[in-house]
């Protein structure tokens, strides 16, 4: 209970505002302490991402102390003070009651340091520090759990879930992003209750998924994690399905569309969310493409005809269903539709491949095809040949992004599909044939063209 913290790794300037808060707070009598997450990651000997101060001492009493303070939830006692260019949360030590609604408290009332560990998620995220003493304070059990490495619900997991389903994803956030393992009691209790996610807020659940991609160290075993919570399933169930989705081993040696997109993400290097989402979703059209025939000589042959074409669309609605902003829909969907492409690069015209390379997500194109390439068949020419073409046009300008969205497409009435894809990339190549022509006339053009049948729709 008495050994304080490892130094902070990072710069200090955030943890020294902490200190002041939490300082002028006592000098005021009231306790201070810090909270939860920020508690967690210096144990951990990672530094704090921000730090959140409890105290007893009552909103208006801490906006007396710290005049530039605002009020962000009076019903749950947060005020946010300002200091040294940074914010910090300073919440007032409480109980939550009654969760009519499955995902916020009704009421809080103030109470003690006790009271308010025991309101909070996970035992590693219900740890206190008291500053002025170096002192952890344990009330949860939480640091035996940050030596195990365990994600365990405070209190009775199924109660915990009941109050606040987003604490379902919560879980598995946290398990992936620190690598632990779920306590099996409360692994048991998601399991029971993960389909009942679905009533938390599209937004939120885009949320986690998206820290889940972009903080884990790998971010496959996330996804496993999900999967085998039947999480996945609830918030994502055409990922879901490309589990079991076998594909031809000549291409595919490691198994089916579930097992390569893991691997994929296992091997992301960047903390993009951009690229995470295009990697989770460029197979995603294969299992409803999916059509078994044989070869000549008579053994099975699965093909995925237009599945990029299909999955771009997919992508586009799941996108959209978990409002995600409109520019990553737009980038992610672009991405998955072109990025069958890649195989074809070497045997493409020049002036088709300029446009591949020019394209403002090529960057994310290309580490697609490296992560797609290097977990499956493991060729890397066509990734060698377009770092020596870019090489090659490294001092040209890259091309414009495109002045029509697939959102202008759907507003106009064009129905989701695949076709919509198709017509949207033939307005962007018009727009880059004709520099000078305005986003008014590309949707004029937009509007009339039907395409279908075309030369450039059948390429
Ligand atoms: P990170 O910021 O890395 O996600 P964190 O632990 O700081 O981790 P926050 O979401 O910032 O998480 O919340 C701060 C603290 O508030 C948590 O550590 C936890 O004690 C508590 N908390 C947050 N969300 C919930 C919740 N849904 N149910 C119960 N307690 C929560
Ligand atoms: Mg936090």
């Amino acid at each position: 209970m008495n050994a304080g913290l490892p130094n902070d790794p990072g710069g200090d300037a955030l943890e020294r505002g902490a200190r002041e808060i939490a300082a002028r707070l006592k000098d005021a009598g009231f306790r201070a302490l810090w909270a939860g997450g920020c508690v967690r990651d210096r144990l951990l000997g990672r530094p704090a991402k921000d730090y959140d101060i409890a105290t007893n001492a009552t909103p208006d009493e801490a906006r007396a102390l710290f005049p530039r303070a605002t009020e962000v939830g009076k019903a749950f006692g947060v005020v946010c003070v300002p200091w040294r260019g940074a914010t910090y949360e300073v919440a007032t030590f409480r109980r939550d009651r009654g969760y009519a609604d499955g995902r916020r408290p009704d009421a809080v009332e103030f109470t003690d340091e006790r009271e308010d560990a025991q309101r909070r998620d996970f035992t590693v995220n219900g740890l206190f520090y008291d500053p002025a003493r170096d002192e952890v304070l344990d009330y949860v059990g939480g640091r035996a759990d940050l030596q195990r490495r365990v994600i365990r619900a405070i209190g009775d997991p199924r109660a915990r879930f009941r109050e606040d389903r987003l604490r379902l994803l919560r879980a598995v956030r946290f398990a992936s992003t620190l690598e632990f393992a779920l306590d099996p009691e409360t692994e048991a209790a998601v399991k029971e209750m993960a389909d009942t996610v679905r009533t938390v807020s599209a937004e939120r659940i885009q949320a986690e998924l998206t820290r889940l991609l972009v903080e884990s160290p790998r971010a496959g075993q996330g996804i496993r994690l999900l999967e085998r919570t039947g999480l996945l399933r609830a918030v994502l169930p055409e990922v879901a399905a490309m589990a079991g989705q076998e594909q031809p081993p000549e291409f595919h040696p490691e198994g089916d569309v579930l097992t390569h997109t893991v691997i994929m993400l296992d091997a992301l290097q960047e903390r993009d969310a951009d690229l995470a989402w295009t990697v989770l979703l460029h197979d995603v059209g294969k299992p409803p493409t999916a059509a078994t025939g044989r070869w000549p000589d008579g053994r099975p042959r699965v093909r995925f005809d237009r599945h990029a074409e299909v999955g771009a669309e997919m992508a586009r609605a799941i996108l959209s269903r978990l409002r995600m902003p409109k520019q990553r829909i737009e980038t992610v969907s672009f991405a998955i539709g072109n990025h069958m492409r890649f195989k074809d690069v070497q045997r493409m015209r020049r002036a088709t491949l300029r446009r591949l390379i020019g394209a403002p997500t090529f960057p994310l194109e290309l580490e697609l095809h490296r992560l797609d390439c290097i977990s499956s068949h493991g060729a890397l020419d066509n990734h060698a040949f377009l770092e020596q073409a870019r090489e090659e046009w490294r001092d040209e300008k890259p091309l414009p992004p495109p002045l029509v969205s697939g959102h202008d497409l759907l507003a106009m009435g064009i129905p989701e599909g695949p076709a919509l894809g198709r017509r949207l990339r033939r307005v962007y190549e018009a727009q880059l044939d004709h520099p000078e022509w305005t986003r008014e006339q590309l949707l004029e053009l937009a509007r009339r063209d039907d395409g279908e049948g075309s030369a450039s729709a059948r390429r």
